[in-house]
């Protein structure tokens, strides 16, 4: 439609609340309402077009074009719905709910709870299986432990840390010249993959990925099985055999998060897959066709409560029992204002001590062990410096 070709024209069009309603008509039925208790294409306007009565003489119940979908018994205006679902879906890399709180005059509370029910309606709720040619590779999500304030840090030691503690996997599979599909898996072992790839892709297709032992097993199961190995710094072979295209999906998710979002939870990291997701695979359209597309399918709504509960994903990703408790290295005590103060610390191999010194200096110097190591080992970000475990005195 020509009137949502650019943010310019939607606002001119979209000027008050009956023109947002005639159009959602337009988008949700095609200009004939069906009642969503009955499914009656009976109807006539009441509140002066606002909302609509059931003529079945059963039903006879009152609806408007919002229920059911992300906008219903929602304060927030249409005339400001709709300009929400433009920049959300038009934005290359997404919109921050800062900047859309800003954009449309409403408070960041009210905006974050636009995204999210917008992001709802963008989830593919059912797609054909990925045919042909499929690449399929893994994304870890998540900050570094070293970046990581100290009551972060003392969080997850507390939950036997290990290098994926704070980390979540998403797998991506893309069919070439087709659509991408974007997944965050249940947790970070490598088992989970195989369903994954199992749901989305066809026994058909030939797969293309890198040369890790869980996608050899899964290749198994497939037509044909192609990976190339980057540990020898193989990237591409024969011209066809490569993961360029998914690692290009990923980039570009991981620059969205980077630039727009900065920092995503667990949590909620599956909808802004989902956001991803539908933005790359309408990539061909124009804004204003994929802005008509998302409100063509807006049944689905999510309130307030769903949004704000504790799904057990974060729990979930931090806990990952991998590394026996007997080694972990946590002293929170110690560590207690310990800052420029030198702390004794002791040299450890296969549980025995072996070495005691004054301070990480000294024992650096000693050892000829680099002191960023040995103070790793000791804040537990890694099991063991030069060979060794270290622990505080
Ligand atoms: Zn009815």
């Amino acid at each position: 439609m020509q009137y949502t070709k650019n943010l310019k024209e939607l606002i001119k069009h979209f000027s008050d609340e009956q023109k947002c309603i005639d159009f959602l008509v337009q988008q949700r039925w095609g200009g004939c309402p069906r009642c969503p208790y009955c499914n009656s294409d009976k109807w006539y306007r009441i509140e002066n077009g606002k909302r609509f009565k059931c003529a079945n003489k059963d039903c006879r119940k009152k609806y408007s074009v919002t229920v059911g979908t992300p906008m219903h018994a929602s304060n927030i205006p249409l005339t400001t719905w709709i300009p929400a679902f433009y920049l959300i879906t038009s934005r290359k890399k997404g919109i921050s709910s800062c900047q859309l709180a800003r954009d449309l005059s409403i408070s960041q509370k009210s905006a974050w709870f636009v995204i999210n029910r917008v992001r709802e309606t963008l989830r593919q709720k059912e797609s054909p299986l990925l045919k042909n040619t499929v690449e399929v590779d893994e994304l870890y999500h998540g900050g570094r432990i070293k970046n990581m304030s100290n009551k972060e840090r003392a969080t997850l030691k507390e939950n036997n840390f290990s290098v994926f503690a704070n980390k979540s996997m998403i797998i991506g599979m893309i069919e070439r010249g087709g659509n991408l599909k974007l997944e965050v898996a249940p947790d970070t072992n490598r088992g989970s993959i195989i369903p994954m790839v199992y749901r989305n892709v066809d026994k058909s297709a030939s797969l293309m990925t890198d040369g890790e032992g869980t996608y050899i097993n899964i290749g198994k199961n497939y037509v044909s099985h192609q990976s190339v190995n980057h540990s020898i710094d193989e990237y591409v072979r024969d011209g066809y055999i490569h993961t360029n295209t998914i690692e290009g999906a990923f980039g570009l998710f991981r620059r969205t998060i980077i630039g727009t979002y900065h920092k995503v939870s667990p949590k909620h990291l599956s909808r802004y897959c989902d956001e991803f997701q539908f933005r790359y695979n309408l990539r061909k359209m124009t804004d204003g066709q994929r802005f008509e597309f998302s409100l063509g399918s807006i049944e689905g709504k999510l309130s307030w409560k769903e949004l704000t509960k504790d799904n057990g994903l974060l729990a979930e990703t931090i806990i990952q029992p991998t590394i026996p408790k007997a080694i972990r290295l946590i002293h929170p005590e110690k560590r207690k204002g310990t800052r420029g103060k030198r702390t004794p610390v002791c040299q450890i191999l296969n549980g025995e001590v072996i070495g005691k010194y004054d301070s990480t200096i000294a024992a650096s110097e000693a050892t000829g062990i680099a002191k960023t190591s040995i103070s790793k080992a000791l804040r537990g970000e890694t099991v063991n410096a030069g060979g060794f475990q270290w622990k505080y005195l």
